[in-house]
């Protein structure tokens, strides 16, 4: 009787933590049926299960390239929940000033999890883009009970593999959710003309020693020189090194 669209749509809702009631109001789908979805997400999605590159036998790495973007912005502005029947969601929080961005973060959420649907799912003052997937732990296994910087964060060897070959998406991933681009500006006399200079530079914070390591190594790898602006930010401030990170990065949209 209800489409998958709206079983998904449904799940999506609930995975926000409203009330099946409210959920109920909202949809117009009665509390029973919510529930009976809410308790198995699983069935309720007719269990399309795409095959998942890290526990099936052979394991292979997903989209490399996307997967490099994806975890930067997982361990950025990202976290997985647990609904029932173990189907998680993966949930990256995106402001609603930069609608690029929520279209390049559900871009990368569809290469590493092909055939899938992505929600938007309106928060305060930003977008959760959503998808479900059994699978989501296995692409992520630093999910774990907690922030993520009360718990120690090291990527496994294949993710490491993926992050050194493209090191670039994991800074954009990583730079588009806890960074920032920002451009100062100073007026300087010169032969009596004043003339306006901007000095663009980037910011990325973090409460994660951990994460914040994993974003100076591949800094460092890219040979892009940056410094710690207190014990939770670092900063990517010399001309050489902000158009080098412009590369891969550049402003948010
Ligand atoms: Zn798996």
């Amino acid at each position: 009787m209800y489409d998958r669209a709206a079983r998904e749509r449904a799940l999506a809702l609930l995975a926000t933590g409203v009330s099946l009631n409210a959920a109920s109001h909202r949809l117009g789908i009665s509390r029973y049926t919510l529930r009976e979805w809410r308790d198995d997400p699983a069935r309720a999605l007719a269990a399309r299960t795409h095959d998942c590159p890290r526990c099936s036998l052979p394991a292979r790495d997903p989209d490399r390239s996307a997967y490099s973007h994806l975890l930067g912005l997982y361990l950025g502005d990202g976290c997985l929940g647990r609904l029932r029947k173990d189907v998680f969601s993966l949930r990256i929080f995106c402001d609603d000033r930069y609608p690029g961005l929520q279209r390049e973060v559900a871009d990368a959420i569809s290469s590493v999890h092909p055939d899938s649907k992505v929600f938007f799912v309106p928060q305060t003052g930003c977008t959760a883009v959503t998808n479900f997937w059994k699978h989501w732990p296995c692409l992520f296994p630093q999910h774990g009970p907690g922030m993520k910087h009360t718990r120690s964060i090291v990527l496994e060897p294949w993710q490491r593999e993926i992050v050194e070959q493209y090191p670039g998406r994991f800074l954009r991933g990583l730079f588009h959710s806890d960074g920032c681009r920002i451009t100062n500006w100073t007026v300087r006399t010169v032969a009596g003309i004043p003339k306006r200079y901007e000095y663009p530079r980037y910011f990325f914070t973090n409460a994660s020693a951990d994460i914040l390591r994993l974003c100076t190594e591949t800094l460092d790898q890219l040979h892009i020189a940056w410094r710690q602006a207190n014990p939770r930010q670092i900063s990517v401030a010399q001309k050489a090194a902000v158009a080098a990170l412009d590369v891969h990065v550049g402003p948010k949209y």
